[in-house]
């Protein structure tokens, strides 16, 4: 069948169109208009604006963690009940899979990226991934604090070891790319250290933080892995911690690195409360790195959970638990830590962590190396997106929160100054075009013929928000899955995975390892097909040529 979409504003920066124009839909891609034009159904959508489906780059939204979330909170799942899509939710931590998927859906997003699945974790990772409807999912594997890998830094094995180590991990884990999450500081913590910067050495193995970032950004540069090393770095939420940001941008060293959630790192030391934004400093910093890319981690106000797998910062961080209680446990290499938190818009703290990441935003010039996120839920639930992106469009709205917000908190920042607002060319790219590049999926995050038939239509309104919030209309596959923000259909997407060719000679090693260490074959840590139960639940994504 045939679909047109007829007389939109399609906005598409991958290919340079922003126009009135239609768009056609058959067999779940992006058709050229046929001759004649005739088509079997047509959507008028004058005076709408058509996007490609929006893509998450760092939600964490299925996992270990989510789940303990979930029952460490369960008054934040009852106490607001399920929210309609469409209808502003009250902020809360943890929904279902299902919810999830609807909620995602019903803004116009048709791909999520679940950023931190320990390799132990894997198989129950994907099983909630695959239970959660109508979006495309992916994830990305956390090495950095295993044993194995700081074992082979230690004996000052070869590159290609590691390369093959890194292979066999992504591959096993059906991850999308590698993160690492303070790189040897979570095993640091268990040696009962508790500040661990980038030049700190992790006991007993004798590797530094930034050697095993640079190892693993080596590793995923030779193996041509479709997305760059994904980098939590160190001193999460520290006063003064801008220069550990610097210092990781500028061990990039002019090679592709991806620096999560900059926001939690974009603090001075100025002013009473030695408490500033540093966002300023950072934004220039990323623009002359041009080989780095960052997601924001926007802080929103309201209750939600932190969940994270930097133990150290998380163990430190539980005694800020509102309300006052917390989960830190170890556990294999990183551990995690699930710590409960209110964002106030009267906190001195959290108006200035508010202020930065908007800074951050705003003042990175290049719409396609900063990532929409709020670290869901760290910053804020995702379904905060709408809200932000209204503050990135209009500097009045920004002024109005500014004038609600401490004083003595904006003089620490440089946002009253800052004129700029997004246009809708520039958060199709945020949300759409970069995103799609950053993580080599070629068939998405655009309205190219051949493209995945994933659109996302929105009716202007004076308030972005609200147009933002529910979508006219959402096809996924070419199916139209929403309306008005309402979800009609839920149908199973799959995980984007990238798996290294070629035999990898570390295996029987990795056998030897499992056996040795826990009695048991590696194959416990697989995730077979045949497990999701649903069929090609699987996509593989080629590495880079
Ligand atoms: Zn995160």
């Amino acid at each position: 069948m045939l679909t047109r979409l007829a007389g939109g504003r399609v906005i598409d920066p991958a290919n340079n169109r922003d126009a009135v124009g239609d768009i056609y839909l058959r067999d779940g891609r992006i058709v050229a208009a046929p001759q004649g034009g005739e088509a079997d159904e047509t959507y008028d959508v004058s005076g709408m604006i058509v996007m490609a489906g929006a893509i998450d780059i760092h939600s964490h939204i299925a996992g270990s963690n989510e789940n303990m979330g979930r029952l460490l909170l369960p008054e934040q799942r009852y106490a607001d009940a399920p929210a309609h899509p469409g209808h502003s939710p009250q902020p809360r931590g943890a929904w279902s899979s299902d919810e999830t998927g609807c909620l995602y859906a019903a803004m116009g997003f048709t791909t999520v990226v679940e950023p931190a699945v320990l390799p132990h974790h894997a198989l129950q990772t994907h099983l909630e991934l695959a239970d959660i409807p109508i979006i495309d999912k992916a994830t990305l594997t956390v090495l950095g604090n295993d044993d194995f890998l700081l074992d082979l830094l230690r004996r000052r094995e070869s590159t290609e070891a590691l390369r093959e180590y890194v292979a066999w991990a992504l591959t096993t884990s059906r991850g999308l790319g590698i993160k690492v999450i303070n790189a040897g500081g979570a095993e640091a913590f268990k040696q009962n250290v508790r500040s661990f910067s980038l030049d700190d050495e992790v006991p007993h193995y004798g590797v530094s933080s930034r050697a095993i970032v640079k190892a693993l950004q080596r590793a995923v540069q030779d193996l041509a892995l479709p997305h760059p090393l994904h980098v939590h770095c160190n001193n999460l939420g520290l006063a003064g911690n801008v220069e550990t940001a610097i210092a990781t941008i500028a061990a990039a060293e002019g090679l592709p690195l991806h620096l999560a959630h900059l926001q939690f790192y974009s603090y001075g030391k100025e002013g009473k409360r030695s408490f500033s934004s540093a966002a300023a400093r950072l934004a220039e910093a990323v623009n002359a790195a041009k080989s780095v890319t960052v997601d924001v981690g926007q802080v929103m106000f309201g209750p939600t959970v932190t969940i994270s797998c930097d133990v150290l910062r998380q163990f430190n961080a539980r005694a800020h638990a509102r309300p006052r209680k917390w989960v830190i446990f170890d556990g294999d290499a990183n551990g995690a830590g699930i710590v409960p938190y209110e964002y106030r818009s009267k906190d001195f703290y959290n108006a200035v962590q508010w202020a930065a990441g908007l800074e951050l935003f705003l003042l990175t010039n290049d719409p396609w190396r900063v990532f929409f996120t709020t670290d869901h839920p760290n910053g804020a639930p995702f379904t905060s997106y709408p809200d932000i992106l209204a503050l990135l469009m209009s500097r009045e709205l920004r002024a109005e929160w500014i004038a609600m917000m401490p004083k003595e908190a904006i003089e620490v920042t440089t946002l009253p100054a800052i004129t700029r607002e997004y246009t809708l060319p520039e958060v199709a790219t945020m949300t759409r075009a970069a995103p799609a590049r950053l993580f080599g999926l070629k068939d998405r995050g655009h309205l190219g013929i051949g493209a995945l038939a994933d659109v996302a239509v929105y009716a202007p309104d004076r308030d972005s928000a609200k147009m933002f919030r529910a979508a006219a209309l959402v096809f996924k596959n070419g199916e139209l899955v929403v309306r008005d923000g309402a979800v009609l259909r839920k149908t199973i997407g799959r995980a984007l995975t990238a798996s290294p060719p070629g035999e990898r000679a570390i295996e029987r090693r990795m056998r030897d390892y499992y056996e040795g260490r826990y009695g048991l074959s590696p194959d416990f840590l697989a995730v077979p097909p045949g497990a999701i139960g649903q069929p090609d639940p699987f996509e593989l994504v080629p590495c880079r040529s």
